[in-house]
């Protein structure tokens, strides 16, 4: 089937979608290399695959100062984070093999600008704190005191935890036009979904055409739910739950960086409404209440909260861990049990 995707989606972000993969160069064992971080690899791979277009590589001077202070590239288009690639020192020659922790090359960088940059502003800016007790930032005070700049081409993608899940932005459109899906939202979550999270999703989804069930499955070291397990309870959540046609399921490929629990919903009111062509979905916590006899919200719920199914992640792990299933309420008999057996093992 052939789609015309452009004609029925929204545009990529800054105009066009970015495909920076390419053929392994034949001078690859000449260049010198850089070792990036589990981070930095992810970023590459984004990178190629125009997960983060309008960029072509790594972000140099102007680009950097421009979103740290204005949360805008130069072009005025909205940008939250760096994107950078840390480096000890400035490379020799103007290409360099850009590889993991074990040497393997994914890619290849121009050196168009190499600068210092400083930490503690980055952090300020990009964070709202200098404390090093925050992860992110204690992660880049960790890092090399150069950043290295200049567009890339990959020629060997990463490989992702999940095959089967991982989509890149243009099959992700494709599959969004194929179904005739012309307004879709998507749910990014590193947990395990549960009625509440399920409830949300279905209400954004009566609003749209489709719903893109997008998880982070790669390494979250303080996540308690292994990936395998994770991504098995959003299979059995999808069959017993969700029409087929209506929803896809495909990895985040990003690495985590380190929001407040709001923050990513606050970081909306930066920006003018539909200055993004994406429109923000805000939701309240939700839960079952037992006098409404179904899900809902302090929005929309008025009775008392002893009327509310609510359970603390502590309370719900030890009930897990015992091998006992939390009230159907408040999750899924299916998704339990995957939970209750990856606790058993
Ligand atoms: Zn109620």
């Amino acid at each position: 089937m052939i789609v015309d995707t452009e004609a029925r989606l929204i545009v990529s972000h800054g105009g066009t979608l970015v495909d920076r993969t390419g053929e392994r160069p034949d001078d690859l064992d000449a260049l010198e290399t850089l070792t990036l971080s589990s981070r930095e690899l992810s970023d590459l791979d984004m990178l190629a695959s125009g997960g983060l277009s309008p960029l072509q590589g790594f972000m140099g001077w102007e680009d950097y100062e421009s979103v740290l202070e204005s949360m805008r590239l130069p072009s005025g288009l909205p940008w939250a984070l760096p994107v950078c690639l840390a480096a000890v020192l400035a490379p020799k020659g103007d290409r360099v093999a850009l590889a993991d922790e074990h040497g393997r090359a994914y890619g290849v960088l121009e050196v168009e600008e190499v600068y210092a940059y400083d930490k503690e502003r980055e952090a300020q800016q990009s964070f709202r704190t200098t404390d090093a007790a925050h992860p992110g930032v204690a992660s880049m005070y960790d890092q090399p005191d150069l950043y290295v700049a200049g567009r890339v081409t990959v020629f060997e993608r990463v490989m992702p935890p999940f095959r089967e899940l991982a989509l890149d932005p243009a099959e992700t459109r494709t599959a969004f036009a194929e179904r005739g899906w012309r307004r879709v939202v998507g749910f990014q979550t590193r947990n395990p979904i549960h009625r509440a999270h399920e409830y949300l999703t279905k209400v954004a989804l009566e609003t749209v055409d489709g719903l893109l069930i997008h998880p982070l499955v790669g390494d979250t070291k303080s996540d308690d739910v292994p990936s395998a397990t994770r991504v098995e309870c959003y299979r059995v959540l999808l069959d017993g739950y969700y029409p087929d046609d209506r929803v896809l399921l495909a990895a985040f490929p990003a690495a985590m960086r380190y929001y407040g629990t709001y923050d990513a919903q606050l970081i909306f009111d930066e920006f003018e409404p539909h200055e993004l062509d994406i429109e923000p979905m805000f939701f309240e916590h939700s839960f079952f209440c037992r006098r409404c006899g179904s899900m809902a919200s302090a929005k929309t719920c008025p009775h008392d909260p002893d009327q509310h199914v609510f359970l603390s992640g502590t309370k719900v792990r030890e009930m897990l861990a015992a091998g006992e299933p939390p009230p159907e309420e408040f999750s899924r008999p299916e998704v339990a049990e995957v939970l209750i057996g990856a606790y058993r093992s």
